[in-house]
């Protein structure tokens, strides 16, 4: 048997994964994001100028396309945030801000686990142009709105961080180093030794216990921000208070790309354990200059993870509100010479708008059977005297009852 590429999934119920994109969709149209489609095949250059090149993402985790040309390098798209930078500097994009979202699958090559995939699914909001920090707060606001009041999860948190401009990152980033250097480097683990001499902010990521300890204990990025950084900072905690957002700062949350400054966030849940961001984002202010843009845009985005999000739905199913399925009709022919006319039956029903499925195979005893277990609300008979008649026999699912319809009434009979 050939079997699924590890990794990856077969959505046989696409209920929730829909339910997800329609409601973020409704919200981004509220919110005049306007939807983008995107190819899921970039150069790799692309993204080891964006990402970094010291970043898990680039080193560890890319999908490498062969193609016929050597010196091509080509790859699945990890992440559509620098896709979006690309896009809008080569369509030369003048209207700012540029308000957009974007749908569609990502690829990482990581160790599968649950709510983990190899090819997943992402909803990517970004505004670029964003020049007032107050966009951010706009940003959070609708992701928080679209998972409390749109979707209905009230298991989840939002942490926040400020990263400041590059000048404060890079004398914080002086900062820690000599702390976790000079006092406390035979505590740190060997991963994080690493860290620290290639890109000491990447040690936050770590998940052992004697590090975590550690770093509660480190200088705090937010002490030592310049003072027109300092002002933004109050700003976006002041905004989220003036539209009753709950928020904690978390200090060591620097997200794990290296195009991020000022604003970082991150949802999570305590219905997916460990791994529990379901959408993450921030500011990044010189990914369109670094891509190569003419003029630095200031800009915002978030991703939404769509597999870890329905990993929390499913917990909740019973609370949401999931559309109504449609009625549908299931209609019966006796017998071969009368699956003709229930086929053109089945026509005319489809054209006024109504779901129907008309079964061809199996006995009488065991099509009645299928038309309950597909929930039908009708199911209609066609045997040799309907035929002749030209009427139909109607059983109502529900409530068990018999009627006889002529054929030409059907249409009206079933809308009342
Ligand atoms: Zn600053
Ligand atoms: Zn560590």
């Amino acid at each position: 048997m050939i079997t699924r590429v590890k990794g990856t999934q077969d959505f046989l119920d696409v209920t929730l994964f829909n339910f997800i994109i329609q409601h973020a969709t409704q919200q981004a149209e509220l919110y005049q994001f306007k939807e983008i489609i995107l190819p899921i095949l970039e150069y790799t250059d692309l993204f080891q100028r964006s990402l970094g090149t010291e970043t898990d993402v680039v080193n560890k985790e890319m999908f490498y396309i062969k193609t016929r040309e050597e010196d091509e390098s080509i790859c699945l798209r990890p992440e559509a945030t620098a896709s979006i930078a690309r896009a809008f500097i080569e369509n030369g994009v003048d209207q700012l801000p540029w308000r957009v979202f974007t749908c569609g699958p990502m690829f990482r090559y990581e160790r599968p686990q649950k709510g983990r995939y190899r090819q997943f699914n992402q909803i990517s909001f970004e505004i670029i142009g964003a020049q007032s920090i107050l966009h951010d707060v706009e940003l959070i606001a609708m992701l928080d709105r679209l998972f409390t009041e749109r979707i209905g999860i009230n298991s989840h948190a939002l942490l926040i961080n400020f990263l400041g401009c590059a000048e404060d990152r890079a004398k914080y980033k002086e900062l820690l180093y000599n702390y976790l250097k000079k006092n406390h480097f035979e505590e740190l683990c060997p991963q994080c030794k690493e860290r620290l001499e290639k890109n000491v902010m990447r040690v936050f990521d770590c998940k052992n216990a004697q590090c975590q300890l550690l770093f509660r204990k480190a200088p705090k990025i937010t002490d030592h921000l310049c003072q027109p950084c300092a002002a933004e900072w109050e700003q976006v905690k002041e905004q989220l208070d003036f539209l009753s957002i709950s928020y904690s700062h978390q200090d060591t949350l620097v997200r794990g790309l290296d195009y991020y400054s000022k604003t970082v966030f991150e949802f999570t849940s305590s219905h997916l354990g460990a791994q529990n961001a379901f959408c993450a984002g921030g500011r990044y202010d010189h990914l369109v200059a670094m891509l190569g843009g003419k003029t630095d845009q200031p800009a915002v985005g978030a991703a939404l993870g769509i597999e870890r999000l329905m990993l929390i739905l499913e917990q909740i199913k019973d609370t949401l509100t999931m559309p109504q399925q449609k009625a549908i009709q299931v209609i019966i022919p006796v017998a071969k010479e009368q699956q003709p006319l229930a086929l053109l039956i089945a026509d005319e029903l489809r054209a006024n708008d109504m779901g129907v499925e008309v079964l061809l195979e199996g006995s009488i005893k065991s099509m009645m059977r299928k038309a309950n277990k597909l929930g039908a609300a009708h199911a209609l008979l066609i045997g040799e005297q309907e035929q002749q008649d030209k009427i139909i026999t109607i059983k109502n699912m529900i409530t068990g009852t018999e009627e006889k319809v002529a054929q030409a009434n059907l249409v009206t009979h079933l809308k009342k």
